[in-house]
This record gives structure tokens, sequence and C-alpha cells, in this order.
């Protein structure tokens, strides 16, 4: 009799690594998620249906992915581990809709795999439990392509999805947090506890749900300038704002003239730290020093 479990339930997880061999990597985050309320709940976070094309990050076995493959129309998932490449062939046999594609996410050029995959232009979804040892670059590799993505439902550590999330003021805010919500709209949808892991991280985790915005946060006249103000104001954790901006642009008259100027221009007293402006005011002052530049 055919076996009907789903790959996340324990029991199967553990038959599907001991009947291949198979044994966890942590150098490549390799923690598996063994709930499929957990992995409903994500894919209802996800709002996917038939017109939905999803990429996913590190299928692992496939215990996501199974759920994502009978909500959407197709799954193109990339995983780098190539021993886990005949697992999935086994475990998603009976899901003609997803393709595997053994590779480095980072290394991927996003736009032509997916024109080259996907049948049909569809919305395209970011659905994926990362491998915390890269979250960052992940999720920083995803906004900063030129592919078209609609939602982002993303597992991740809580304490990342916290930083990505905050507002200004408070103390998880910082670039990371500005980066991200410069493009996207970004909540915690919900807390995952480290116990539905296998192996069990030392941390919990949190879905967090990024929706794109139809035009950035705010206006800016330099996207490239506004990326490196916002670098420069957190670089020195603990400074003001005008100390860090000379640490960065350099401390010669003609320099501290031109920061002075700006910050008069967008109003923004030189005394506060980066943490507290807004994303608004963070534009403001770059587009100050880009119309005053020296
Ligand atoms: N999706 C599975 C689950 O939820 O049970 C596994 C998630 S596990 C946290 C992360 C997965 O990402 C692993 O399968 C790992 O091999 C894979 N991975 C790690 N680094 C990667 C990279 N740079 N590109 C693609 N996949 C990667």
């Amino acid at each position: 009799m055919k076996d009907t479990r789903e790959i996340a339930v324990p029991s199967k997880t553990k038959e599907i690594l001991m009947k291949h061999g198979f044994t966890m990597k942590k150098s490549l985050g390799q923690n598996f998620l063994t709930d499929p309320n957990i992995l409903r709940k994500i894919v209802t976070a996800a709002q996917i249906d038939k017109q939905t094309n999803v990429i996913e990050v590190g299928p692992g076995i496939g215990a996501l992915t199974q759920h994502l493959a009978e909500k959407a129309n197709q799954v193109l998932a990339f995983e780098i581990d190539n021993r886990l490449i005949p697992i999935l062939a086994d475990t998603l046999e009976d899901y003609p809709n997803v393709q595997i594609q053994n590779q480095d996410i980072l290394t991927a050029d996003l736009v032509q795999v997916t024109s080259e995959k996907f049948e049909e232009k569809l919305p395209i979804k970011v659905v994926a439990n990362l491998p915390y040892y890269i979250t960052t670059p992940i999720m920083m590799y995803f906004l900063e392509s030129n592919l078209e993505i609609a939602e982002m439902v993303v597992m991740m550590q809580r304490e990342v999805a916290d930083r990505i999330s905050a507002k200004p003021g408070t103390k998880a805010y910082g670039s990371l947090s500005i980066a991200v919500q410069y493009y996207m709209e970004a909540t915690v949808a919900f807390i995952v506890p480290k116990t539905v892991f296998v192996p069990q991280p030392n941390v919990d985790s949190a879905i967090l749900k990024l929706t794109r915005r139809k035009q950035p946060a705010v206006e800016v006249t330099n996207e490239t300038e506004f990326f490196q103000l916002i670098k420069a104001a957190f670089e020195l954790r603990r400074k003001t704002l005008w100390n860090n901006l000379l640490h960065h642009y350099g401390k010669n008259e003609t320099n501290k003239k031109w920061l002075q100027e700006s910050l008069q221009s967008a109003t923004i007293d030189p005394s506060r730290r980066g943490e507290t402006l807004s994303l608004e005011e963070f534009a403001s002052l770059s587009n100050a020093m880009e119309k005053l530049r020296p």
C-alpha cells in the first residue's frame, strides 16, 4: 500500500534519512522542519494558488516543497547539497510541477533561471525555511536582483526577523531594517519554537512576511548614495550621526561644510543617533547631500 504520510511527519522524516543514510551538515544550516501544521501555516500565510509560481531556497528532503507543490502552479527549488538531489527525486516523485536546481542560490541568475523554468509568466513568491548561516545575504540577494518578486514568506532566526521588521528608535532597528523596508513591507507573521526542527537549532524562529511595495517607500534621487548613507549612519553603533558621517565621508573642511548644510537642509539634528532616523529622514538627508555635493 502507498505511504501517504507527509514528509514532515517526524516518523517519516526519520525513515527517509535512514533509508538514504543521510546525515545533516551544520555548516549548511540543515535544520529540517518536522511539523506539518507549521508548514500549513506557512503556505496559508503565503496565499499561494495555481496562479502563483514559487521559488524555494533549500528544500532539504522536501517537507515544505511538498506543501508548496500542492498549492502552486510550479515550484523551483534551489538546493546546494548534491547529496539531497537523489533523495528529493524520491520524496517528490509524485509532483511533476517541482523542479530542483542543484545550485548555491547566491550564484543563481534569478531572472534567467525563472524565465527558463517557469512555463507561464505568473506572480512569483519566495517561500523558504532559510539556511540561517546566510539569512541576510539571501534576503539582500533577492531584493537587489532584478527579479520581480510579489511576496516573500520566509522562516529565519527570530532575532533577524525582528531586526528586519523593526521600527525607528527601537534597539533592533538598523541598516538591515531600512534596506529591506525600502522595497518591502515587513511583518512577523508568527513565531516558531525551536522544538519543531531536527536537529534543534539554538534559537527560536519567526516567519517573516514581506510584500513588495508598488514603489520604494521613499523617493531618493540616488539609490547608491542612499544605501551608502545608511551604511555610514550605522557604522559605529554608539556614535552620533555627525560622528558617523565624519568618520565615513572624511573630516576635511569642505566635507564638514557639505555635511552640515545637508543636515540643516533636511532639518536633522546632527547629535541624533542613526537608529532614531526614519526612512523619510534618511531619504531627505540623502537627497540634500546629493544636491549640495561640493
Ligand atoms: N526546507 C527544508 C525544511 O524546511 O525542512 C530544509 C530547510 S534547512 C533550514 C536549509 C536548507 O538550505 C538545507 O537543505 C541546506 O542544504 C540548504 N542550503 C544551504 N545553503 C544553501 C545555499 N547557499 N543555496 C541553496 N540551498 C542552501
